[in-house]
């Protein structure tokens, strides 16, 4: 039996580890113990009552929650339910061929992480300091990975690709590859004659599977200017294209013209404005 490794990816710029949760609850507040702060919070564990919201459940997702390096609070976990509804009203407006990838989530708060983690069927959402719109930003690109290791999937028997990294196992016949290959050699080198313009962030050239994410993200939230950009660039349109006909099974999301500009590229998808209203009545 084949056993996936984990790739959860982090899509933060910061690097997150054992050290950084160690400080967070090293400095962080004293009020209960660190034992207490690093234990999940699930009703009956925490000082208040606290029961989650049934919506992901009825759907087949597991949720839970974490807090580490506060107190937590009422108000910490009124903040933490609300941070789940926002999530489940982005995850109903995902295809449901696609959302139903996603098995498990869990939501962080935490005063050092990651704002997400995705891969394998599981996202790890930090609700701290997140308005709607990067919450949801950030959801949706997590979501890219989930459909990305998920839903496109190469078998054992083909063999290993070149698009593989210490967290990724990406088999030979992977559908995915299609879209890797257009601006990727391998898993750290790009194709000859790339450049910035062929990605739709920054972030986006970090590797394939950032690539992928990114440009998933752009797909659903940023449709408008990813087909703007696409005319005057030929691997943005392959791209696009890709996602359109393999991926969303030829539904557009051409759903706002918020400042658009060909020649622009984002440090990251979550930082470019969109509409949330539109993007939640799946226009
Ligand atoms: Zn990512």
């Amino acid at each position: 039996m084949y056993l996936a490794p984990s790739i959860l990816r982090s899509y933060s710029r910061a690097i997150i580890g054992t050290f950084l949760i160690l400080a967070s609850l090293l400095g962080g507040a004293t009020v209960v113990s660190a034992a207490q702060l690093a234990s999940d919070i699930t009703p009956g564990k925490s000082p208040f009552t606290f029961e989650p919201l049934s919506d992901f459940a009825d759907l087949g997702v597991a949720t839970s929650y974490k807090v580490v390096g506060v107190y937590p609070s009422e108000d910490v976990l009124y903040r933490l339910k609300y941070c789940e509804s926002r999530v489940f009203d982005a995850y109903q407006t995902i295809p449901k061929a696609q959302r139903e990838q996603l098995r498990a989530i869990k939501f962080l708060w935490y005063s050092d992480s990651a704002r997400g983690l995705g891969g394998n069927g599981s996202i790890y959402l930090k609700c701290n300091d997140m308005t709607d719109d990067v919450l949801t930003s950030v959801f949706v690109h997590e979501m890219g990975h989930i459909v990305d290791t998920g839903l496109y999937e190469g078998k054992a028997a083909a063999g290993l690709s070149v698009y593989n990294d210490s967290r990724a196992t990406v088999f030979k016949n992977d559908p995915s590859i299609n879209f890797y290959s257009i601006s990727w050699k391998d898993t750290s080198h790009t194709v000859s004659g790339s450049t910035a313009f062929d990605f739709v962030t920054q972030y986006a050239r970090s590797n394939p599977f950032e690539d992928f994410a990114e440009s998933y993200n752009f797909y659903l939230l940023h449709g408008s200017q990813f087909t703007f950009m696409a005319k005057t660039n030929a691997r943005l349109a392959r791209k696009y294209t890709y996602l359109r006909d393999n991926v969303f099974n030829g539904k557009e999301y051409i759903n706002n013209n918020i400042k658009l500009n060909a020649k622009k590229r984002s440090y990251d998808a979550t930082v470019l404005p969109f509409s949330l209203e539109k993007f939640l009545n799946n226009v």
